[in-house]
Parts: structure tokens; C-alpha cells; sequence
């Protein structure tokens, strides 16, 4: 049903005619109004609106269908930025993106260890504040922040429900606590789930169905359908970590037995580096050292680099992470499962091959369409990106004009 030219100064239109841009990167007023289904006498007025406080660029012509050629509209990139952070125990990464999803600016640290959340965020805190200054990017344009970080986690209070890393973090107010030190919106959300969108919006994945398996130091998934992320009842979905992989396996943290986590995760594959001593003295593997990410990127290395014990430990990993995408693309009917986040880009191509051989010899939907299984072409920063993303996302659907522009 088309949208009265009343409806033009609401938010909401506005944000699907700019979603909508976006995604087209350049487009006509004409094909706005088809695609939107928007009366082309409303797209004018929200066209106007938008070009008045710069946040959308006339761009030269179309071709011709046979009159004038139309003028074709684009996003101005500067008008507005998001942050992403991606935060883990032992691996952040910040990055700025303009409003078109570029990345302009980026930086990573390694972690925040075991502090308390206070002293935590204030790092991270700093950290942002001092990106968006080198950057030169104006504060007054930045939209908000998008903090990706594992769960479970209440996304719409800014709570994580998990004792991970230590037991202070439970229900502390992570979204709240950052936005006051920044004085900026937070979004909380899920790594995996930022990923997956982050690869879509990047335009990595072109199709708008497609799983995404993340692994950091956890193992988690996201699931885009129809360019949205999959939010189950309380954007705590697709926690493919924790399915049993071994119905007689032992109690994992979160309550359930055998998780798929404490067969394949990097604290996993570190465990049965060290119980290989000579691995372990090769490698230089300290059972004390609790920076997870360095230590699984040794042992993928050497994996790499043609160690056949640590090759053995990464390929028993990527055959239960096979088992995680075969079940991921029978659930949800997948023809495709990327592989994002730092653990999968330090090891990358053993874990898309065993994965791909896997998914190709067991997906119960194979006879009806392939499965392809790709590596991220964003590594590390899928999150991140993602993380900023859902905050463009967030705050455009419902932008309110002001003088900022
Ligand atoms: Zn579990």
C-alpha cells in the first residue's frame, strides 16, 4: 500500500527510503518509489528532506528508458558514522564505518584479560574516544556504538547474563556503563550475530539467506534470512556451541552435557596441545597462560605449517564444527555457511576444507541443493563491522532530522 504524503516527515519513512538507497548504493527517485512502494510525491518531499540536511547526494544520471535520464540519488558517506567494537577476553577490535558501512577507521588491542568491567570499559572507552579522534571524524556525527560480545546477554537492558570472564561481569550493565563513559548510544549484541550481518551488509554475501558459524574463543552462529538477522525470542539464537555433540559427555558451564564448545573450541584444541607434552615444549605452550587467542594461533600455525600433531588437533576440531554446519544448514535449509571470527581467520583454509567435506557428505537437504561453505573475507573485523552496522541499521530506521548536518 502506498504512503500518503503525510507520512514523508515521519522517521520511519525516512529510514526505509535511506535503507533502501543504501542497499541500491546508487538509485532513481522513480525506481525508489517501486521499490518502496511509496508515492513518488512522497519520495520527492523525503528526497528533499534528506538532501536539505545532507545525508543524501545527487550523483549524476541514469539511463535513459526513453524521456529525461533520472537523476540517481546515493548516501553522502560523511553525513553520519557508526563505532563497532568487538569485544573479547583476549581480542578487541574497534572500527568506525561512515553511513554507507565503510570502514574508515580501525584498531585492535589484545583485550581486557580478567579486569573487572569498571576498569574494562573505561579501556575501551578510551580506546574509542582516541580512534574517533585520529580518524578526524566529527563526535557530533557519530550515531552510537555497537558492542558485539558473547552471550547470553540481555540485548535490550545492555546486560550480560554469563560469568564469563569472571563472575563480576554477570548482569553488569555493560551497554548502560559504556554509553555514560562515551556519552554515546550503545547497542549490545551478539559477535556471532554481528558477523553475519556484517558480511551481508559488507556486500561479502550476495545472497540474503545464508548461516554464519563465528568462532573467537567461543563458538557461536548467527543466521541471516531475508537480510535480517535471526533473533529467536530473545536474540539469544543459534548458540550452536552448545548443542551435545556427546550425549555421555560431561557438564558444560552453561547446563547442558557434552557442548559442542569443549570438544572444538581453541581452549579445547590448547587442552589437548598440552597433553601432548613434546607439542606442548615444540610450540611453547604455557598450561598457565590464560591469553587463549595467542596460544590456539601457535598451535594453528604449526597446523599450517604442516606439524602433524597440531594439524591432527585442528581437523578433530573443524570435523565437530563440520557436525555444527551440517546441523545449522538442515535446521534452517542453508545453501551457504561462512566462517567468520579471529579463530577461523588464524586457521583459516583447514577449517573451510574439513567443514566443506563434512557438510558435502552428510547435509540432508544435499540432494535437493548444494551447501557451499566460504571463509569471511573480513576475518577478524566481521563483528566489529557488524557490530557498527546494526547500529546505522538501529538509528536510521528511526532517524530524527536535526542540525547536525
Ligand atoms: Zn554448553
Amino acid at each position: 500500500m502506498a504512503t500518503s504524503p503525510a507520512g514523508a516527515g515521519r522517521p520511519k519513512t525516512r529510514g526505509i527510503v535511506l535503507d533502501h538507497i543504501r542497499a541500491a548504493r546508487t538509485i532513481s527517485r522513480i525506481e525508489l518509489a517501486a521499490v518502496t512502494g511509496v508515492t513518488p510525491a512522497t519520495i520527492t518531499q523525503v528526497v528533499r528532506e534528506l538532501m536539505a540536511h545532507g545525508l543524501v547526494v545527487e550523483v549524476g544520471r541514469g539511463a535513459s528508458t526513453g524521456g529525461k535520464p533520472p537523476t540517481l540519488l546515493q548516501l553522502n558517506p560523511h553525513a553520519r558514522y557508526a563505532v563497532g567494537v568487538l569485544f573479547e577476553r583476549n581480542s578487541c577490535v574497534i572500527v568506525i564505518v561512515d553511513l554507507t558501512g565503510r570502514q574508515v577507521a580501525r584498531t585492535s588491542f589484545p583485550g581486557t584479560a580478567l579486569l573487572p568491567p569498571e576498569q574494562a570499559l573505561s579501556i575501551v572507552a578510551s580506546r574509542v574516544e582516541a580512534l574517533i579522534g585520529a580518524a578526524g571524524v566529527d563526535r557530533g556525527r557519530v550515531l552510537g556504538v555497537g558492542l558485539a560480545t558473547y552471550g547470553p546477554q540481555d540485548r535490550q537492558t545492555g546486560v550480560l547474563l554469563t560469568h564469563q570472564p569472571t563472575a563480576e561481569w554477570f548482569e553488569y550493565p555493560v551497554g548502560p556503563r559504556l554509553s555514560e563513559l562515551l556519552g554515546l548510544p550503545v547497542l549490545l549484541d551478539n559477535d556471532a550475530a554481528a558477523a553475519a550481518i556484517g558480511e551481508h551488509w559488507l556486500g561479502a554475501v550476495e545472497q540474503d539467506t545464508f548461516g554464519c558459524l563465528y568462532m573467537a574463543s567461543g563458538i557461536g552462529g548467527g543466521v541471516v534470512v531475508d537480510g535480517e538477522v535471526y533473533r529467536g525470542v530473545s536474540s539469544n539464537g543459534v548458540e550452536i556451541g552448545h548443542i551435545t555433540i556427546d550425549v555421555n559427555g560431561g557438564r558444560c558451564d552453561c547446563g547442558n552435557y557434552g557442548c559442542l564448545g569443549n570438544y572444538a573450541d581453541p581452549s579445547a584444541v590448547i587442552k589437548q596441545a598440552l597433553e601432548d607434552s613434546s607439542l606442548g615444549r615444540r610450540l611453547g605452550l604455557d598450561p598457565a597462560d590464560t591469553d587463549v587467542m595467542t596460544a590456539f594461533g601457535r598451535v594453528a600455525t604449526a597446523a599450517g605449517a604442516g606439524d602433524p600433531a597440531a594439524r591432527g588437533l585442528v581437523e578433530g576440531s573443524a570435523r565437530h564444527l563440520g557436525t555444527a554446519a551440517v546441523t545449522m544448514a538442515s535446521l534452517f535449509d542453508l545453501d551457504l555457511i561462512v566462517l567468520a571470527g579471529p579463530s577461523f581467520a588464524a586457521a583459516g583454509s583447514i577449517y573451510q576444507s574439513v567443514i566443506e567435506e563434512e557438510v558435502q557428505r552428510r547435509t540432508f537437504a544435499r540432494r535437493a541443493h548444494p551447501v557451499r561453505v566460504v571463509t569471511s573475507v573480513s576475518g577478524s573485523d566481521a563483528a566489529a563491522i557488524g557490530g557498527a552496522v546494526l547500529v546505522l541499521q538501529s538509528e536510521l530506521a528511526f532517524l530524527e532530522l536535526d542540525a547536525r548536518a
